[in-house]
């Protein structure tokens, strides 16, 4: 009888064992609350059981327009850390810290990464000499009454899409790694040892992405997506990235701008289009069918895809938009698409 009791035994200790571990661990818990899901993702990855970590902005959510609710606000007073990009891509988050009574520790994700400035990937764009502030009025895409008095962040001095790149986004890891030791002293070790692995594997892949793009022939190189996020990756692997939209969603691309760029399309060394998930394809669907442009498929530009989907992580997301647009361009070098058929004397008009 002793035989058959004890394994019943031991197991209900077991179990009672679990059961207060789990209590104990969900009663020390940080609250970290993040602006968008990849920053949730990357602070997740580190933290394991250590946080738990609610996003204000969700999966598929554009971060450029936002308008935070009471529950928002709620969510960030109870929180102890809250995690954001910067660079003015949240536009919505000091009015937010404000008007929730915060104050816990705010971690800017960015803080000491190598940033891109306006200037250096706004080559398509030629005669970007209109007042900013016109854009306000022609925003169709998004109600502006709605969003009156929102933040304007697409004429910050850097691109603020600095996640793009696999090496910054070991910045950010580091960064909220560090704020979490800060925060949890007693786990800095194991917080130590994830972040070390996860940079290792974002090191990883951002080595096996250079050998992959290394491939593609140097007049292949070109793609449009709707608006610019990709600056900070095509500097990584050597691509060029147009936009008929600037940084921001949130500004409408001119007529001139459109034209310009179906112009360039026009002239050859394009490989292809691609849409965002955040980002309305009207806009793009039209370039392509004015232009006969390869259409490649949905990057993940701002935010995570669903869990079932192809970006549920920023690792993966990141390893998802290199296949799409590696195929893209492997097609386009194949076809001979990115031959320039403009060969009368025209010189480069657009920069
Ligand atoms: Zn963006």
């Amino acid at each position: 009888m002793n035989l058959i009791r004890k394994p019943l035994l031991l197991s209900s200790v077991a179990t009672a064992l679990c059961f207060s571990n789990a209590m104990m661990a969900q009663a020390e818990q940080l609250k970290v609350v993040t602006s968008f899901s990849i920053l949730k993702d990357m602070v997740e990855q580190v933290a394991g059981d250590e946080a738990v970590v609610s996003s204000l902005v969700g999966r598929n959510g554009d971060t450029h327009f936002f308008s935070p609710s009471p529950s928002d606000a709620k969510l960030l007073k109870d929180s102890e850390l809250l995690v954001i990009n910067g660079l003015e891509f949240e536009g919505w988050i000091t009015r937010l810290i404000e008007a929730s009574g915060f104050e816990g520790m705010t971690v800017v994700a960015t803080d000491g990464a190598v940033l891109l400035s306006n200037e250096e990937h706004d080559d398509h764009d030629d005669n970007d000499d209109h007042d900013e502030d016109e854009h306000h009025g022609e925003d169709e895409h998004h109600d502006a009454d709605e969003h009156a008095g929102h933040d304007h962040h697409d004429h910050g001095e850097f691109d603020p899409h600095t996640w793009q790149s696999l090496s910054r986004g070991a910045v950010y890891v580091q960064n909220i790694s560090a704020a979490l030791q800060t925060a949890r002293p007693e786990a800095a070790d194991a917080l130590a040892s994830r972040a070390a692995a996860y940079i290792a594997d974002l090191n990883a892949l951002d080595t096996k992405l250079k050998a992959e793009f290394s491939a593609i022939d140097q007049h292949c190189r070109t793609i449009v997506t709707s608006h610019d996020a990709f600056q900070y990756f095509g500097a990584d692997y050597g691509l060029n990235f147009v936009a008929p939209q600037g940084w921001s969603t949130a500004s409408e691309a001119s007529a001139r701008d459109v034209a310009s760029l179906i112009e360039q399309i026009d002239e050859g060394g394009i490989a292809g289009i691609f849409v965002e998930n955040i980002v309305d394809a009207r806009l793009v669907d039209q370039i392509a069918s004015e232009t006969g442009l390869g259409f490649g498929g949905v990057l993940y530009s701002g935010a995570l895809s669903e869990t079932d989907g192809p970006a549920a992580t920023y690792l993966t997301m990141i390893e998802h938009n290199a296949e799409q647009i590696l195929s893209a361009l492997q097609a386009a070098e194949a076809s001979g698409a990115c031959e320039h058929h403009d060969d009368d004397d025209h010189d480069d008009d657009h920069g």
